[in-house]
């Protein structure tokens, strides 16, 4: 959350002004519980709530979601939506003096304007012709050697450049929730090559890799990098060491369950994301798993039958 010092008592007061008296607070987590604004009240039509405290917020994570009608009745989501939806103009400009910033970039509709090279061609839509190029052996022979299979490649659209500002470089292509481009990755493939990654201008912390393929009910895993990814299913490259803060939220909010498997070299940032994703309501569901040291998903293909997933103390 990086803001460890930040003065969240203006929030709280905010919030207890909506939604009455809190049921259950923890402010070294930032979690509180109210009843819901919508089913304890409108629904059983008493004026007062029904004492359960469905509603959860977690103002340091920026979400809030009732346990009871998050889904049927839409009530989750960021803390400025609550404010928004169930508070009054005054509570809301109150609170967008008052937010951490983390929170205010959320609320700003920004997109990142990635477009693949024009020089993409998918692995799956070939030419005959080119085919029998070297360009084509040379991408192939890349993908060959990493194991990633025909099933992968469908799955992910992965394809190569073999020309124009990404030329001789996998793309690996990441899609949102919708199925538009948010983002992707460009490996070179040629054996010594000046840079292995050159990767496209974009704000890599708003970005869910691949979200239109995660299914949020199963478990989770969480892994370092595209490559990882593409071999194990349900799986959100941090694309990196460190989570951002949209993926923190995104998986309060929706995961149920949640295996962290970094590269073999990050136990220690490993520890730390579980340490900090195993709290509120998600306590109890996050695992990890230790992989020896000189190895990652990637490496593993996906299989990781032969280690254990352990929750820490
Ligand atoms: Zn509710």
């Amino acid at each position: 959350m990086g803001t460890s010092d930040f003065d969240y008592e203006p929030i709280v007061d905010i919030l207890e002004d909506i939604l009455g008296e809190y049921r259950m607070h923890n402010d070294y987590k930032g979690q509180m519980s109210f009843d819901c604004p919508v089913c304890s009240y409108e629904l059983k039509g008493l004026d007062h709530g029904d004492g359960k405290g469905n509603l959860e917020v977690n103002y340091k994570y920026n979400v809030y979601k009732c346990w009871s009608c998050g889904e049927t009745n839409d009530t989750h989501g960021s803390i400025h939506k609550l404010i928004k939806k169930y508070g009054t103009t005054k509570h809301l400009k109150r609170y967008e003096l008052v937010m951490p910033e983390e929170a205010y970039e959320n609320t700003k509709v920004k997109k990142n304007y990635v477009r693949l090279p024009k020089e993409f061609i998918p692995f799956t839509s070939v030419s005959e012709g080119l085919k029998k190029t070297h360009f084509y052996k040379q991408a192939l022979n890349y993908i060959n050697k990493r194991n990633i299979t025909d099933e992968i490649i469908k799955r992910n659209n992965i394809g190569f450049c073999y020309d124009g500002p990404y030329m001789n470089r996998i793309i690996i292509p990441s899609y949102d929730e919708n199925g538009n481009l948010n983002y992707f990755i460009a490996r070179s493939y040629e054996n010594k090559p000046k840079l292995k990654y050159k990767n496209p201008e974009a704000q890599k912390e708003i970005i869910i890799w691949n979200e239109h393929l995660i299914k949020w009910d199963e478990p989770i895993y969480i892994v370092e990098g595209a490559f990882d990814s593409i071999f194990l299913e349900n799986s959100i490259p941090m694309l990196g060491k460190v989570m951002s803060e949209k993926l923190f939220g995104l998986l309060y909010e929706k995961a149920k369950e949640i295996i962290v498997v970094l590269d073999g070299d990050a136990w220690e940032n490993s520890q730390k994301i579980y340490h900090k994703l195993n709290g509120g309501r998600l306590f109890g569901s996050v695992w990890t798993i230790k992989l020896p040291l000189d190895k990652d998903v990637a490496d593993l293909q996906g299989d990781l039958s032969q280690f254990e997933k352990i929750q820490l103390k």
